[in-house]
């Protein structure tokens, strides 16, 4: 018999009960024992919910109080010396390593992979020695035993992941420390076989990234250790969000399962099998249903490719699941009242997954004709979304057809348009500026929640947005600012506001996913063609414009970034989304200027987040980026100055990325590491305009007008005064009033005090 299997389930409940818990503790509104009390209801109705599923190998152990790194890392002592002199097994030393205490710093924080899922970086030093503080999953196990009669399968990340994840040690040290950690994972792994677990599965993610000979060495031996020390547990060692390279070498690692990606990566997985075959002593997971997207499966051709996979392996060791953790979707498409059904019949969000999952198992034991039914209707439901008239939007599709082959370009070179920007704008050296937003006090949320309510009519909004610009246009005029912003005060988030404008969107009630911590983002679907029906900026921008003589910078999210932070429909390429979003920004940006702005500030702070994890797809994406990001940017007037802004500081690697955008203007967070910034342009140069912030943003503290002077100058040794621009970190959103007015009056001083010097 095949079995059905899950890597991991949300842990954030179906209505964010978790996050809810969590922040009550925090607040200090509950105690430790309600919250865990919370926790463990919520993680009992999800192992119950994933039997009555029909899972056979339910994880446990997935299971967090914040992060799965944190966790293991903290199972094993890695714990930063900052943090060492407090008690090792308590919550408060686990928390406050993930959120900093006010006499220590946080961890670092950093992207899973290609998700939106953030962990927390675990710190290492070359001596650091590595113990068991206590086995984590031993409880998860007993208690699903105990509570549900589930002989769960724990779940745990895998020594050469855990340390090629974190930080801190010289690289010669790796296989001194993975030697240590080694016996404590067999502890561990022991302590749950005597339990009476009978599958364990070790995540080893960075097996589809690209490794080196060495590496795979490592693996080889690392997993010898393990085996030899196991008798009746089984090592499913796991793989996901690719294909693995060296497929040879991994499959023959000395384990009792492999689980292997078979969705993304075109195929590349099963192109390897089919070619190399399977070794007829292991089990293979096989992850058939995409656990990154919140699409209903083509469950006949996963059928299929499931009656290949059985052909190379004995039904027996073949085992059914989606091909990551469920984490990186929502819970249940089930409480989705308001969506329309044609679109709800078409998602399948975690719970659905693995109903599709146990379909499939289903028709693999039973047969295909026992679930005919079942996959006739889905595919029933897929294809009245994909015939629908959402998807079908001719002016939009002859429009990406028209581009085709069409390389936007500027009229103007940038240094032709250099010129005329200067005369144009007629702006001082070091001009000053900022990212976009500014705070977005209880006032405004109210506000915003008033007219969503249906308390404020759409005019009362209107008025209370504008008299937020006017009080702002007026502060900005007053600190000193050369180029305002009308504060985005309308917007919510940068990617929902203009979602909500255009067509081709949609908006879930509950559809949440844990980004990192607490935190959970809400991603929009974009299920149809996108298509502009009316300006979405104008209204704001040109109100802020028309009462200031001082230039007001326009401010769209761009294309990549609006895609990278969506849920996207795949019946069409992804770049094909991006060329639709990129036209529809190309008529906004011409609306503007038809309202006379003439600066226009397209973000793009989710560029690099969406670098592909394998180098050779990596220069296809940049291509594909720039080539959107100038689909809606090159269009314009050559007295128009495009502007654009990224929130992260590794610049170094895809600055010919950013060169290529062609925006006569870029701002970037660099306050955090601003020598390793400079650095970069020492090596390579760049020419066109540039803001490197002046000023964290993220922290409250206020900086002193000397501290920016410093960071100016610095700047200065390297980029010339004529291409530099004087603005915080990014949007000033989370900040208060006061803070905001200061930092930026001290902020208009630096750049003045710098000018009088060059
Ligand atoms: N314009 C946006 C703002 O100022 C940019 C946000 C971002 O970079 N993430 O908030
Ligand atoms: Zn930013």
């Amino acid at each position: 018999m095949t079995k059905s299997s899950n890597l991991g389930y949300p842990r954030i409940g179906e209505k964010r009960e978790w996050k809810k818990a969590l922040e009550q503790y925090w607040k200090g509104n509950i105690g430790e024992q309600e919250l865990q009390t919370e926790l463990e209801n919520l993680r009992l109705y999800d192992l119950k919910k994933q039997k009555d599923l029909g899972i056979d190998l339910i994880p446990v152990g997935d299971f967090s109080l914040y992060d799965h790194v944190l966790d293991t890392a903290v199972m094993f002592g890695l714990i930063p010396e900052r943090f060492q002199h407090q008690d090792e097994k308590s919550l408060q030393t686990y928390f406050d390593i993930a959120r900093g205490n006010k006499d220590a710093v946080a961890s670092e924080m950093t992207k899973w992979f290609n998700t939106n899922y953030h962990y927390i970086v675990p710190e290492v030093s070359s001596e650091t020695e590595p113990r068991l503080v206590e086995n984590r999953l031993l409880p998860y196990f007993l208690e699903a035993k105990e509570k549900h009669g589930i002989i769960g399968k724990p779940v745990l990340l895998g020594p050469v992941s855990l340390l090629k994840l974190a930080k801190g040690y010289e690289n010669k040290d790796f296989d001194k420390l993975v030697e240590k950690l080694v016996p404590l994972y067999i502890q561990v792994l022991q302590q749950l076989e005597l339990a009476g677990a009978e599958w364990v599965q070790i995540d080893e993610p960075i097996l589809a990234t690209t490794l080196t000979e060495y590496d795979i060495n490592v693996f080889k031996k690392v997993y010898q250790s393990i085996d030899s020390k196991l008798s009746s547990l089984n090592v499913l060692l796991q793989t996901y969000f690719e294909s693995v390279d060296h497929y040879e070498e991994v499959v023959s690692l000395p384990v009792a399962g492999i689980g292997l990606d078979f969705v993304h990566d075109e195929g590349a997985n099963l192109e390897a099998l089919k070619k190399y075959g399977f070794p007829a002593d292991k089990s293979l997971a096989a992850g058939i249903i995409n656990g990154r997207n919140i699409w209903k499966d083509d469950l006949n051709t996963s059928l299929t490719v499931l009656e290949t996979l059985r052909s190379f392996v004995n039904e027996d060791r073949l085992i059914v699941q989606p091909s990551c953790s469920l984490l990186h979707v929502p819970v249940t498409v089930e409480t989705e009242y308001e969506l329309h059904p044609q679109l709800k019949n078409a998602l399948a969000f975690a719970d659905q997954k693995l109903e599709e999952i146990n379909l499939l198992t289903e028709g693999l034991n039973k047969g295909r004709q026992t679930v005919e039914k079942k996959l006739t209707d889905q595919a029933h439901c897929r294809e009245q979304l994909w015939k629908s008239a959402s998807r079908n939007n001719e002016d939009v599709q002859k429009e990406v057809e028209f581009w085709k082959g069409v390389e936007p370009t500027r009229e103007q070179h940038f240094a032709k348009r250099q010129t005329i920007h200067q005369n144009f704008f007629n702006l001082p050296l070091l001009p000053t500026t900022t990212i976009g937003s500014l705070p977005q006090t209880t006032d405004i949320r109210q506000g915003r929640l008033k007219w969503r309510r249906g308390d404020w009519s759409d005019a009362d909004y209107q008025d209370f947005v504008e008299a937020n610009i006017k009080e702002w246009v007026a502060r900005q005029e007053e600190i000193g600012l050369d180029v305002l912003i009308h504060g985005e005060f309308e917007r919510n988030d940068m990617v929902e506001f203009f979602g909500e404008k255009l067509d081709g969107f949609a908006f879930t009630r509950y559809a949440w996913v844990q980004s990192y911590g607490s935190r959970c983002v809400k991603p929009p679907i974009i299920y149809g063609d996108i298509a502009l029906t009316e300006p979405m900026t104008v209204k704001e921008i040109s109100f802020a414009q028309s009462l200031t003589e001082k230039p007001v910078k326009g401010m769209l999210t761009g294309p990549i970034t609006i895609l990278n932070w969506s849920f996207v429909r795949e019946d069409i390429s992804e770049f094909d989304v991006t060329k639709q979003i990129a036209l529809a920004l190309q008529k906004e940006i011409r609306a503007l200027e038809e309202n006379q702005i003439h600066m226009i500030q397209v973000d793009e702070p989710a560029l690099r987040e969406g670098l592909p994890l394998k180098p050779k797809k990596q220069q296809q994406y940049l291509d594909e980026a720039v080539y959107a990001f100038k689909l809606a940017t090159s269009a314009v007037k050559n007295e128009t100055q495009i502007h654009t802004h990224m929130c992260y500081s590794e610049f170094g690697e895809i600055m010919n990325t950013i060169d290529e955008l062609d925006a006569d203007v870029i701002s970037i967070e660099a306050a955090r590491s601003h020598g390793e910034l400079i650095a970069d342009f020492e090596e390579q140069s760049y020419e066109k305009g540039i803001g490197l912030g002046v000023y964290d943003i993220h922290s409250p503290r206020v900086p002193e007008v000397e501290e920016m002077e410093r960071y100016i100058l610095r700047a200065l040794k390297v980029l010339d005064p004529r291409q530099f621009w004087v603005n915080p970190d990014c949007g000033l959103k989370t900040r208060d009033v006061t803070e905001t007015t200061e930092a930026l009056t001290n902020m208009v001083k630096a750049a003045h005090h710098v000018r009088e010097k060059v």
